[in-house]
């Protein structure tokens, strides 16, 4: 796999920028979602209490996974400021250019990826 050009660096350097922002913004728009259900019966009848649950446990879910891509958005900024973003972690073989156009947050190349999955 080809090494980065610098222009590839900044386009991808754009694109963490602005996946950072998306995934911050999602977290506090999801944060409402996550508020413990009012139980009062009075309120609400048990089916859409039932369903008030289902949507905050499917909230948290998304939360927890809009929370890892962000740990991850910010090691790969972290790493394009060292000049050491788009090899694998685990191989350490640069990872390309398309895969990370799709997924700049991706620390693994498509082999390693898929041998773990
Ligand atoms: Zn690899």
């Amino acid at each position: 796999m080809d090494e980065l050009t610098e222009l590839q660096l900044e386009e991808l350097r754009d694109d963490l920028h602005l996946l950072l922002g998306k995934l911050k913004q999602q977290l506090q728009e999801s944060l409402d979602l996550t508020q413990p259900v009012d139980l009062d019966q009075q309120a609400v009848g048990r089916v859409s209490r039932v369903d008030a649950i289902q949507q905050q446990e499917m909230a948290k879910a998304s939360r927890q996974q809009d929370r890892q891509q962000l740990a991850r958005v910010q090691l790969a900024m972290k790493a394009l400021e060292q000049g050491e973003f788009g090899y694998c972690e685990n191989c350490g073989e640069s990872i390309g250019f398309a895969r990370l156009k799709v997924r700049p947050d991706t620390p693994l190349c498509i082999s390693c990826q898929t041998a773990s999955e």
